[in-house]
């Protein structure tokens, strides 16, 4: 047969680019939040914005810092530390980011999800839903392609390590 090799050149290197891939996300780096279901920029003055409702039921807004790892966040309702949040919403969309078949690794709350684009890749980011518990993650597949910092600290809220 031919030992023709054209059809083995590729403008579009993919094999090297699924090399460098894999990037490291440090706490403090910016990221562009939007959401899962409508891919609205969830960025509003500086802070994420999402609908909440508390562990009470009682709805209002969240803001979050956009910066990983940097929990600084305002609510429009009393946040008790420990309790679960029971919903999180988009703001454009009213699509529920809470993941209830999925938990956190740290504290077994719900999990919520949003999407990120930072460091050149774009991913899936799990929070923990309960008020202080500071874990994050990332699906199974896209932990081939990103790591995260360590949060500054696990919670009281978290069970101790194993
Ligand atoms: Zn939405
Ligand atoms: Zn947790």
């Amino acid at each position: 047969m031919s030992t023709d090799e054209r059809g083995a050149r590729d403008e579009a290197p993919r094999v090297s680019r699924e090399g460098v891939g894999h990037r490291f996300l440090p706490t403090g780096t910016f990221l562009h939040i939007y959401c899962p279901h409508c891919q609205a920029d969830l960025l509003e003055e500086r802070r994420v914005h999402l609908f909440i409702v508390s562990a009470r039921g009682l709805e209002g807004v969240l803001r979050l810092s956009p910066r990983f790892n940097v929990f600084d966040k305002e609510s429009t309702v009393d946040l008790e530390p420990g309790t679960e949040i029971r919903d999180l919403r988009c703001p454009r969309c009213d699509t529920s980011i809470v993941h209830r078949d999925l938990e956190c690794e740290w504290c077994q709350a719900p999990i919520a999800r949003v999407h990120v684009s930072a460091v050149r890749l774009e991913f899936d980011l799990y929070l923990c839903t309960r008020v202080g518990c500071h874990w994050h993650g990332v699906s199974e597949e896209d932990r081939q392609r990103v790591s995260l910092d360590e949060p500054p600290g696990r919670s009281d809220a978290a069970p101790p390590d194993a």
